[in-house]
């Protein structure tokens, strides 16, 4: 079964560096995004999809702190964890003071298992459904390790896409998500699929999920897209 693809944006001006990170991330499973700079930072976060960010401190241009408040103050990314790279602990304790709303900071030198370990655990707490958590929301529970699907009493059967879906609505209850951004999550961004492919699957989704009656979960949102609750 195929496990959602999180996306992970490495913001690191030492090619040597970057390439560490990327490599390992990639490894991991995980689609990187790079920029070796701020403002490269600051226009990737205005056109993706991303899960979560790593951001070193000492960039040329605009500093990581400034990109790190600029990120937080975007009500898109509140849910997304940025761990910043900093070379010195002395840096550290000036970034902590500086509050930038930083949900991590990592020392250089670090080991990439480290770097990998806090990857996965802020994940698993901003992305608890990719992560193979168990979600749930009124009567509907999803497990993603065993990929069953429960609402009230009955299980019930899901495709693939509808599955991720689900998985997407359930991390975040009353999001409202376009089109654009569920196609991003839960199809990905290089395939081209047209927009309406997503009204297709969210009514097969609303069909599984009412064929027992009951509320139907799913809200349409007029104009803007769809949420779930
Ligand atoms: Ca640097």
């Amino acid at each position: 079964m195929a496990k959602m693809q999180l996306t992970v944006l490495v913001v690191e001006d030492e090619p040597a560096q970057r390439e560490v990170i990327v490599y390992n991330l990639v490894s991991e499973g995980f689609r990187v995004i790079e920029a070796g700079d701020g403002n490269e930072a600051l226009l990737l976060i205005e056109e993706e999809e991303l899960d979560l960010i790593l951001l070193d401190w000492m960039l040329p241009g605009t500093s990581g702190i400034e990109i790190c408040r600029q990120i937080k103050m975007k009500p898109a990314f509140r849910m997304t964890p940025v761990i910043m790279l900093s070379a010195r602990s002395e840096e550290v304790d000036k970034v902590r003071g500086l509050e930038t709303g930083a949900d991590d900071y990592i020392c250089k030198p670090y080991s990439v298992l480290e770097m990998i370990a806090r990857v996965k655990a802020h994940l698993r707490r901003s992305r608890p459904g990719a992560a193979g958590e168990r979600l749930t929301h009124d009567d509907i529970m999803i497990d993603a390790e065993t990929h069953k699907v429960i609402r009230g009493e009955s299980e019930l059967k899901l495709g693939p896409t509808e599955f991720r879906l689900l998985t997407t609505f359930m991390e975040r209850p009353g999001r409202v998500w376009s089109r654009e951004q569920l196609l991003d999550r839960v199809w990905g961004r290089e395939i081209y699929i047209d927009t309406r492919t997503v009204d297709v699957h969210i009514a097969r989704l609303r069909k599984a999920l009412n064929q027992q009656g009951g509320q139907d979960p799913i809200r349409t949102v007029r104009g803007a897209g769809y949420a779930l609750g």
